[in-house]
């Protein structure tokens, strides 16, 4: 990386006015050296950083980019938005209209709510859950990310004991440790918050088993509490109706966000009937919540993903990826793992502790210019077409041979 290029000049500029010149799980620093932090502009699959270089991109914003980056039927229904009013003294029209959409899409969905991020979503499900039940006890998956708040927040620093007091921790497809949970929250339940595949960094991918998700919804019913569903990552990607949609498990309540719009910001809690009171009981707001633009792109999005089968598309070309992968690996004696859903790839090294495959791999696939994630499971949008797959995979063949040169084929 050059000293001299412009990412590495607004980084130092950043660390004088922004701490740590970036915050989270964006921080360029934890991705290996090469890859840019800053981002001048974005269209269809691919990204351009500040210098110029043009990437295939695999993380697609980190879930938001659904559709393609600046989607023109989702941008104009936008801007349609904008040129009447986006932030006023309260929704407009477009809420309605989304709510009915979803209501009428997901499975569960007897009503929704909207805010911006998945934190707002997750916490807003809290909420609810424990106004309607009058107990205070959540049982969440160990390691599982939630979102930044301090009650889900994956790092304890300047987080109380006190604001993790009444969660209760089981481990994902673990039936034991789901009952142990339960049996610790007591009478004092309140919901089970569950994503509907594991998808921690740094740890390959599960879907759920049946049987737990069976057990998660049969502890709820048994003991009145409220099952919560993380869709943050998975909405419109997994299944329009619900990702346990499938398995014929719903839950009380959603989280949504990332894809919902396409890129604008807007997040979603949608529940069933008996939860309608306690929504409308609890208070919540922000400043940007009702905000109309991201809604009017909301409908347009749903709309998209129902009428060009986008959930198809992503399946059949993230079916096509790992395929090549995984044959690639093969031919070059690299033993790699793909798990999770084919539309949220994920690839790790056997034997790769400290990720230096992981690292190394990507860092030659971006090279190539595609940008592969080494530590958490990536995203296809719809603009991921034949080509771009091809692309990808032949990326990846060079970067396999990186790996086998490196650390043995
Ligand atoms: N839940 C899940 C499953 C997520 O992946 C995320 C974001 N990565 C969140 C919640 C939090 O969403 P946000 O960052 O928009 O607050």
């Amino acid at each position: 990386m050059l000293t001299n290029s412009v990412d590495q000049t607004l980084r130092r500029r950043a660390d004088r006015v922004v701490p740590g010149s970036m915050w989270g799980h964006l921080h360029a620093g934890k991705l290996p050296p090469g890859f840019p932090q800053f981002y001048a502009r974005a269209e269809g699959a691919r990204v351009w950083d500040v210098d110029g270089r043009c990437y295939l991109d695999f993380m697609c914003a980190w879930g938001p980019n659904l559709l393609g980056y600046g989607n023109a039927e989702v941008d104009e229904a936008a801007l349609r938005q904008q040129s009447l009013g986006d932030t006023m003294n309260g929704p407009s029209e477009a809420m309605v209209e989304l709510a009915e959409l979803l209501v009428e899409t997901v499975g569960h969905a007897d009503w929704a709510m909207f805010q911006k991020n998945g934190t707002d979503a997750t916490t807003t499900c809290v909420t609810i859950a424990r106004a309607a039940t009058g107990r205070r006890k959540v049982l969440i998956g160990r390691g599982a990310y939630h979102g930044a708040a301090p009650w889900c927040s994956p790092s304890v620093v300047g987080v109380t004991a006190e604001d993790r007091t009444h969660l209760c921790y089981f481990d994902y497809n673990d039936l034991g440790s789901l009952e142990a949970a339960a049996r610790e929250a007591g009478a004092d339940l309140a919901a089970i918050i569950v994503s509907p595949v594991r998808q921690e960094r740094e740890l390959d991918q599960e879907f759920p088993t049946p049987q737990f998700a069976n057990a998660v919804r049969a502890i709820c019913d048994r003991t009145d509490a409220v099952l919560i569903l993380d869709e943050v990552r998975t909405g419109l990607r997994l299944h329009l109706e619900g990702s346990w949609q499938p398995l014929g498990i719903e839950p009380d309540l959603a989280a949504w966000s990332k894809a919902l719009a396409n890129g604008y910001p807007l997040a979603a809690v949608t529940g069933k009937d008996h939860l309608r009171a306690a929504a409308a009981g609890i208070f919540v707001t922000g400043s940007f919540w009702c905000s109309a633009v991201p809604m009017a792109a909301g409908i347009a999005t749903i709309n998209i993903v129902k009428r060009e089968r986008v959930i198809e598309r992503l399946l059949d070309m993230g079916g096509r990826l790992r395929a090549g992968i995984a044959a690639l690996a093969e031919r070059h004696g690299v033993a790699l793992r793909q798990t999770g859903p084919v539309q949220m790839p994920s690839i790790r090294f056997d034997n790769d502790p400290g990720l230096r495959k992981g690292d190394l791999f990507c860092q030659a696939a971006l090279d190539k210019g595609v940008y592969f994630h080494p530590w958490h499971n990536m995203f296809l949008s719809a603009s991921h077409g034949l080509a771009e797959i091809e692309e990808a995979i032949a990326a990846a063949d060079v970067a396999l041979a990186a790996v086998a040169e490196r650390f043995g084929g």
